[in-house]
């Protein structure tokens, strides 16, 4: 299922900015649950401020599974999708930044001015809610139609489950075209989540400890991270052995699997004696996220990731917190994707985070077989290429 086919090569020389209707082809989910159907969408004209973008892949993450079986409000129909990446074919009137032919990975929508977007947060804009989980724009406008039905787009700002995705031009990154395209998707979501926890929030020192609590595409970034910035040691937990050795491979110095161990807690402090400088959650229980916690030292930094539902309360020990422990929760790594994608781009380059590793490839007719492959944990981070 590997593909190891580089960038798409050819840059579209057509300029069909004004070509209509742009018809693509799209994964659409109709009913809560139920498989994604492929059909033919049409894409609304583009506002001044948005690009048309060719996908060339898209990863599927935790967030589109979980949409798909209704534990994020999202109107039906709509297409999923939010690691895409692609090929610029045409920009709206007022775009600067982009040309077509650039090559894109497509992040979370921002609104790009309020307080905590100018402060370089944008994961925390004040809209982050409509921009990425309404299924249409600011204005009430979809952004895809067939026939006379409406079809919920605009999903994390561009719903790439399809040939072709409207972006607006903030949330649509450039990256050098010497890239494998179809690859680079999860950098817009799960890769700047996992990375970025460790980079941005944590804020490692050398030498400093970590543990990691699942071993997805966040928390192998997470684990990729430790290792670029010096972490040991750095501890891998989950139940999948073949993640582990996934993980061990990728910069884990130790590995502990709980269907192994009566005692995860115990299991962790004999690496840490003194307990863990910085812990990270990427699978959101109550059970793990009190684990999380427990093999802290004092002080130390415990940061939770795994999205469990819009309302999923926890009870940990505020005894145990107050000795200089803290525990945050965060979204999309804090990063600022302007910047912090560039900086992950230069260490892949540097190899010092091979992304590619996590990933295999599916056909976009087998975007089914993608979810499902994903379910039962067979695929680190798969991704939907077309060609
Ligand atoms: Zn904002
Ligand atoms: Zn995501």
């Amino acid at each position: 299922m590997n593909n190891e086919k580089g960038a798409a090569s050819s840059v579209p020389t057509l300029d069909v900015a004004n070509v209509t209707p742009r018809i693509a082809r799209a994964a659409v989910l109709r009913t809560e649950g139920g498989p994604l159907s492929l059909e033919e969408v049409v894409l609304a004209e583009l506002a001044d401020d948005e690009v048309l973008v060719r996908i060339a892949g898209v990863g599927v993450c935790h967030t589109d599974i979980s949409a798909a079986e209704g534990l994020v409000p999202l109107p039906l129909p709509a297409v999923l999708g939010h690691e895409g990446a692609g090929v610029v074919e045409a920009v709206g009137t007022a775009v600067s930044n982009l040309v077509p032919g650039d090559h894109v990975v497509l992040t979370f929508g921002f609104c790009g001015e309020c307080d905590t977007c100018t402060d370089k947060t944008p994961a925390y804009c004040d809209l982050f809610g409509p921009l990425n989980y309404f299924g249409e724009r600011l204005d009430g406008s979809v952004t895809l139609r067939f026939g006379g039905e409406e079809i919920h787009g605009n999903w994390f700002g561009q719903s790439s489950f399809a040939s072709m995705a409207i972006a607006n031009s903030r949330n649509a990154i450039r990256v050098p075209k010497d890239l494998p395209l179809q690859l680079l998707g999860p950098f817009g979501c799960g890769l700047q989540t996992g990375a970025g926890a460790v980079m941005n929030v944590m804020r490692p020192s050398t030498g400093d400890s970590l543990a990691v609590f699942g071993m997805g595409a966040v928390g192998l970034a997470a684990v990729m991270a430790g290792k670029a910035l010096g972490c040991a040691p750095i501890i891998a937990i989950d139940i999948n052995e073949a993640r582990l050795e996934t993980a061990r491979a990728l910069g884990a110095t130790h590995c502990v699997n709980p269907t192994q161990t009566d005692d995860v807690v115990w299991e962790v402090m004999q690496m840490a004696p003194k307990g863990i400088d910085h812990s990270l959650d990427a699978v959101g229980s109550n059970a793990v996220i009190r684990q999380a916690l427990e093999i802290l030292g004092s002080p130390g930094h415990c940061v939770t990731l795994g999205f469990e539902g819009m309302e999923h309360d926890i009870t940990i020990d505020q005894g145990h917190l107050l000795l200089g422990r803290r525990l945050s929760g965060v979204i999309e790594g804090d990063a600022d994707p302007r910047t912090f994608i560039p900086v992950l781009i230069q260490l892949y380059r540097d190899g010092k985070f091979p992304f590619d590793r996590l990933i295999a490839t599916f056909p976009f007719n087998q975007i089914n077989e993608a979810i499902a492959a994903s379910k039962r944990g067979d695929v680190i981070k798969p991704v939907v290429v077309f060609e």
